[in-house]
């Protein structure tokens, strides 16, 4: 099966957060399971110099859309028995940051196009095209609109995943055809528009074959009003194409055996050694603590989503109790004046690292005792499962992925690989954080059987890439 893999961002190329590490990692599993694997992403100016060299010219076209007639040459790489090709055009894609542009829906439309004008160019006929997010939305529409009924385009079928159902391409009409050179019907007949706005996602919803989310458990929140962000009356409308499918991690990359970031390697049978990188992590960072004070790491965005609220409701709490907090992430000023002004009143006990740094996280994970990430909600999440292969226990809001990869501890059993809450519950967290506490200080044994727990779980995309695979086949035979 010929798979052509779409996404705006692809790690290690060009990352700004999990879609990234999974358009990174699970083109490689699918070629493991024998798929003939092609990705396609801008080629961004934030791609580093590394990656161009190894890169080789295939071909350039010219991409028509809506008036403009815009240059796109494509660029190849191959690695670990995937072809990754790059649209280059500096216009749209040599900009300061890689999303949030004023143009961004240009931008992407140019991409989406680019990826359906290159096929015949580069001879690769696939049998799926796989999208994701509302970047690359508008290759199934386009497909749909523009290419179905050349006999070259004839039987290809299109799969969108969406990987956070929040962000959804929504731009004002005026854009359907002057921007995105789709006949204004398409918007006033209701299928590229909701709630008075253009909808890329919605439209990629209505057009795929097949639609897929991140996690089973996602894959039903999203179909009820509170999570569905508006968005849960057209998926439940096409719920007989909606699948859940949890995300898998890149195994090599995010291992403590052999993580080169690490202040020292270990693994399950040296977990004595992960101390070593709570010392290296607690002097980096300017901190003390001793033996049972619980070490809590966050990374990720500074955005609501990520149950920041809650945490900003008891943070003073948090701290009182015997802990050291570490955290790492960018995003809302708010959030992040929180955690810099909590530096000020409780110096000894926080650190706050505004800034996305990649080493860091990983030391982050090694160092912790705990990561929380008590989200709202959360499509998959990727950072509980780093955090568990590196030995340290997540304590999660009961949603989504969340629900789905951690099991919270059972002090009768003594079962678990983490810690839960299910209320959107300001005290509750709080509640759970303290038994963590407790528990990490009075009873070592069991910690250490949830770390185990953890460290040996199945993250692989093997499982994952298999049910891609049966979903992939299903949109065929559509
Ligand atoms: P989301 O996709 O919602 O941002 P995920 O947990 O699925 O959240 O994935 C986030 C990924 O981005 C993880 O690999 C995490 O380590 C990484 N990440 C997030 N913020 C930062 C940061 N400030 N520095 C380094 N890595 C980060």
């Amino acid at each position: 099966m010929k798979v052509l893999y779409v996404a705006s961002e692809v790690a290690p190329f060009v990352k700004t957060g999990g879609l990234g590490d999974v358009a990174g990692s699970l083109p490689q599993a699918l070629a493991e399971q024998g798929c003939e694997v092609g990705v396609v992403c801008p080629l961004y100016s934030q791609i580093a110099q590394e990656w161009r060299d190894k890169m080789s010219f295939v071909t350039c076209l010219y991409v028509q859309l809506a008036w403009r007639n815009q240059y796109c040459g494509i660029f190849r790489l191959e690695k670990d028995g995937v072809t990754y090709y790059f649209i280059d055009n500096e216009y749209y894609f040599k900009r300061r940051q890689v999303y949030g542009e004023y143009d961004d829906a240009e931008r992407f439309a140019f991409f989406s196009r680019a990826v359906l004008d290159m096929l015949p160019a580069i001879g690769y006929k696939p049998d799926v095209i796989n999208c994701n997010d509302w970047q690359t939305a508008l290759v199934p529409v386009y497909y749909g609109i523009h290419y179905s009924y050349r006999s070259w385009y004839d039987g290809i079928k299109t799969v969108f995943t969406i990987h956070n159902i929040q962000y959804q391409g929504q731009f004002g009409s005026q854009i359907t055809d002057y921007v995105l050179g789709i006949d204004r019907y398409h918007y006033d007949n209701g299928f590229l528009q909701q709630d008075g706005d253009v909808n890329l996602m919605k439209a990629a919803i209505v057009c795929a074959n097949r639609v897929t989310t991140v996690s089973p458990t996602y894959a039903q929140e999203i179909q009820t009003p509170y999570y569905g962000f508006k968005l849960d009356t057209v998926l439940r409308w096409y719920q007989g194409k909606v699948s859940g499918i949890i995300n898998g991690l890149d195994i090599k990359q995010f291992d403590p055996e052999t993580d080169t970031h690490l202040f020292k390697n270990y693994s399950v049978k040296t977990l004595k050694d992960k101390k070593k990188n709570r010392d290296g992590l607690l002097e980096m960072c300017g901190l003390k603590a001793d033996d049972d004070t619980l070490v809590i790491g966050m990374v990720g965005r500074l955005v609501s989503q990520k149950g920041l609220d809650l945490i900003q409701c008891v943070l003073g709490d948090i701290l009182r109790l015997n802990v050291r907090l570490i955290v790492l992430g960018t995003g809302d000023y708010g959030y992040e004046q929180m955690f810099l002004s909590a530096k000020g009143w409780a110096p000894d006990k926080i650190s706050a690292n505004i800034m996305f740094n990649g080493d860091l996280a990983n030391k982050i994970y090694a160092g912790s005792d705990l990561l929380l990430m008590p989200s709202l909600f959360e499509p998959c999440g990727l950072a509980q499962m780093i955090a568990m292969r590196y030995g340290t226990l997540p304590l999660v809001r009961e949603t989504g992925g969340l629900k789905d990869t951690v099991h919270p501890y059972n002090e009768f059993t003594g079962e678990g690989n983490g810690f839960s809450f299910a209320a959107y519950n300001a005290h509750d967290m709080l509640h759970v954080i303290e038994n963590a506490c407790h528990l990490f200080a009075n009873d070592k044994a069991a910690w250490k059987k949830m770390q185990i727990a953890g460290m040996t779980g199945d993250y692989s995309w093997s499982a994952s890439a298999k049910n891609y695979i049966d979903v992939y086949e299903q949109a065929i035979k559509y």
